[in-house]
């Protein structure tokens, strides 16, 4: 049993019937925690036992029942209800619980209450991952005891027992984590919000989430914001904490990270430090230079050296699935960006790339809007290639626009189409503007797919630097 004391809303556990909202990743870290406190756990999912087995989720043991591939169970006769980042606050098995007084509680908001280290949390529509590896790289850099986790990697309460207080805590926090939280990290960054999951939440709940990570912040908090972006700009006069401002178009006047004559510049106490110039950033694209000032604008808060973060952003080569260059086949240079589930996501990585671009569209569709995403198809394509469920979408979207464009069924079929198609000097490029869930799991799924149809191409050549 843990020593952590339980969060005060909390029920007693010992011997209580909890019930588990998803057989996820998150519902299993929930379930696992709960069982070392003693409750009794029934798990509630609706997929059916093979969907389950072929995402590889197995209940821990000591689970005492686990119901599948029907509608969540009735709470009732329940102590407590604990649901992992999947089940949206508006399901109606949740309405049924609070109509029954029983206490709802989620993985992140549970792991916020219960963290005794420093917590740094990066939420955004998009950057997340990245800022938040980086963030990861540079306190590997300069020293210091950190876990990384959230909604990256592996979910933190299983490891909570080795968490102290002088541990800094990264966190990777998603919209959905966000609809539970009642508490923000001490240092909490928001990349970035834009159109995007407006198939779950309107634009106004979407962004009353992302303005939930700062919004239980105190005096002593920081909030780290980036001020290039119209919705994030907006959050900076309700913040209750110190306000630390990114930008890439400027160093700004007040303290935060900007750019500044080429180089990446931190602003502390009114002192302006270079860190590295950008033509030392690895990464491609204008979106990946935010993300590495706002990670710096962090680890400056965090109190790391700046030499640990020029060290960490130069060798630092990316997330894998985010515009990770696999190899050169055809001459052309072959990117997987299968984190890409959204147009506007797509719209990021092409503009990471001077080069032709042959684009790999497909998957399941979101219903968002397709005109940016058109525009940038029109200038940058040389060919697209859509494919998947979406695929007849995305093809009647781009076909006028890309004499080239052709539609195949799967993705061996688009790769295949898309190597006869490259020419040398081409990027051929999976960004594939919807999720996964129509063939795959999940995107790793789809990008690992893609790496090995890659592979297998004749004269293949692996290919380190992007
Ligand atoms: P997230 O974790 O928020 O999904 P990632 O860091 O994994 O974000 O990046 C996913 C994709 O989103 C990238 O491949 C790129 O196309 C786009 N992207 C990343 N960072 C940014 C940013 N700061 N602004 C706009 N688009 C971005």
């Amino acid at each position: 049993m843990s020593a952590t004391p339980l969060p005060l809303h909390l029920p007693p556990l010992e011997g209580l019937p909890v019930l588990v909202y998803s057989l996820g990743i998150e519902g299993r870290d929930l379930a696992r925690w709960l069982l070392r406190h003693g409750a009794r756990v029934t798990i509630s999912d609706t997929r059916t036992n093979e969907e389950l087995a072929s995402a590889g989720a197995v209940p821990p043991p000591g689970v005492e029942r686990v119901v599948t591939g029907q509608p969540l169970l009735d709470p009732e006769g329940f102590g407590l209800v604990a649901v992992s980042q999947s089940i949206l606050r508006y399901n109606p098995a949740l309405a049924r619980a609070r109509e029954l007084g029983i206490p709802i509680t989620s993985q992140m908001r549970l792991f916020l209450q219960l963290c005794p280290g420093r917590t740094i949390g990066i939420t955004g529509s998009s950057g997340k991952s990245t800022t938040t590896a980086l963030v990861g790289a540079i306190a590997a850099e300069a020293g210091v005891e950190y876990v990384l986790g959230g909604n990256i990697g592996e979910p933190l309460l299983g490891r909570l027992d080795e968490i102290r207080p002088d541990t800094d805590v990264i966190l990777e926090i998603s919209h959905t984590q966000l609809q539970y939280t009642d508490r923000s990290p001490h240092i909490a960054a928001v990349t970035n919000v834009t159109p995007n999951h407006l198939d779950q939440f309107s634009w106004d709940e979407y962004v009353g989430l992302k303005r939930n990570h700062i919004a239980h912040q105190g005096r002593d908090d920081i909030a780290v914001l980036n001020e290039d972006n119209p919705v994030t700009r907006t959050f900076i006069a309700g913040a209750k904490g110190r306000v630390v401002r990114t930008s890439i178009e400027r160093l700004p006047d007040a303290d935060g990270a900007g750019v500044d004559d080429g180089e990446v510049v931190i602003r502390r106490n009114g002192r302006a430090t270079p860190v590295l110039p950008v033509s030392g950033i690895r990464l491609r694209g204008r979106h990946n230079l935010a993300n590495v000032v706002m990670a710096c604008a962090i680890a400056a808060e965090a109190g790391w050296p700046v030499s640990a973060m020029a060290r960490a952003v130069r060798r630092f080569a990316g997330v894998p699935h985010r515009l990770e260059v696999v190899g050169r086949a055809n001459g052309a240079t072959w990117v997987n960006d299968s984190i890409a589930t959204s147009p506007e996501r797509t719209v990021a990585g092409l503009r990471s790339f001077e080069e032709p671009v042959i684009l790999l569209l497909g998957g399941r569709d979101k219903h968002l809007p397709l005109d940016v995403l058109q525009a940038e198809v029109g200038q940058r394509c040389r060919g697209v290639v859509c494919f998947g469920e979406a695929g007849a979408l995305f093809y009647d979207a781009v076909a006028r626009l890309v004499p080239s464009a052709v539609r195949v069924p799967a993705l061996e079929d688009a790769v295949a189409a898309a190597a006869r198609l490259a020419r040398p000097g081409d990027v051929v490029l999976l960004s594939p503007a919807g999720t996964s869930f129509d063939r795959y799991p999940n995107f790793e799924a789809r990008g690992e797919h893609f790496r090995q149809l890659v592979r297998q191409l004749p004269g293949f050549t692996p290919e380190v630097s992007p």
